[in-house]
């Protein structure tokens, strides 16, 4: 597992945006982010979900949060235009964004992929990452420093049979973290990584692997020293980068 402590105050005032903040490791990091002080954004597509981890939060006596229910496979431009509008008027800037959520697609072969369903998987895992963190420039850029994180996967680096439109995403999603960060790089304050999770208990998990007991890997909440790491301050200085929640690195 990545091993970091993070302070009890380290994303105290800042304003985080988790995408796919209603269930698995998006859930666990909008808890995550919000115990170390962080307002947070919590933006899904199933509303109930969002409105759950709200009352969590709220209980749990963190900083209100705000909830955005939004369908990335259909939002449009004006979506995430109105999404900015709506935090620049109620924060004034946006310290983070946390690109979570995703979509498997089916476990099938290129040959048999079905064309609708390939567009549906690349619009939720990276066109929309893309037009979000586009439109979400200039308020990154008021921050005094933001850290944006994009999710990967193994299958994102290394190819493998049947994962088609959800590996060739996760390739996407590497790319445009590099190009994001080369083009960001001593011209702003803002930094771009890209964390891949790793087997993780979740509902994509077992959709994955169904035969495998999910009991042998770790809990969304278990992975969040990565998270913490990659959007908090001790990481200023790291760009470019593409790290393992449950790799060996350290901070
Ligand atoms: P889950 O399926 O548990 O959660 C995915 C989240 O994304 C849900 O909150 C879901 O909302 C949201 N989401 C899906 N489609 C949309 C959409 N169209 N619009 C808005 N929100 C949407 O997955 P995980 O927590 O396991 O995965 C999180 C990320 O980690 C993904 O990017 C995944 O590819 C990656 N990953 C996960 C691994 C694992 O082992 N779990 C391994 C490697 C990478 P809703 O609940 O409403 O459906």
């Amino acid at each position: 597992m990545f091993s970091y402590q993070a302070p009890q105050d380290l994303l105290a005032g800042r304003v985080i945006l988790v995408t796919g903040a209603g269930d698995g490791i998006g859930r666990a990091a909008a808890h995550a982010y919000a115990r170390h002080g962080a307002t947070v954004v919590l933006l899904g597509r199933t509303l109930e979900k969002l409105e759950l981890v709200y009352d969590e939060l709220e209980a749990a006596g963190y900083p209100q949060p705000a909830i955005v229910p939004l369908n990335l496979e259909t939002a449009a431009e004006h979506d995430y235009i109105e999404l900015a509008n709506q935090l620049q008027d109620t924060f004034g800037k946006l310290d983070g964004i946390l690109h979570n959520a995703g979509i498997l697609g089916p476990i099938t072969s290129i040959e048999g992929y079905d064309p609708i369903i390939w567009q549906q998987v690349m619009q939720v895992n990276l066109n929309a990452p893309f037009l979000m963190t586009q439109t979400l420039l200039p308020l990154l850029r008021l921050a005094p420093e933001a850290s944006i994180i994009f999710t990967s996967s193994g299958v994102g680096r290394r190819g493998r049979a049947h994962w088609g439109a959800y590996a060739v995403s996760k390739f996407g999603t590497e790319g445009l973290a590099q190009v994001l960060a080369d083009e960001l790089e001593n011209i702003s304050a803002i930094r771009v990584n890209c964390i891949n999770p790793g087997a993780t208990r979740t509902a994509m998990r077992v959709w994955a692997y169904p035969a495998e007991n999910p009991q042998n890997n770790p809990a969304p909440e278990e992975i969040m020293p990565l998270y913490l790491y990659l959007m908090g301050p001790d990481s200023k200085a790291v760009n470019g980068q593409s790290l393992d929640a449950q790799g060996s690195g350290s901070a």
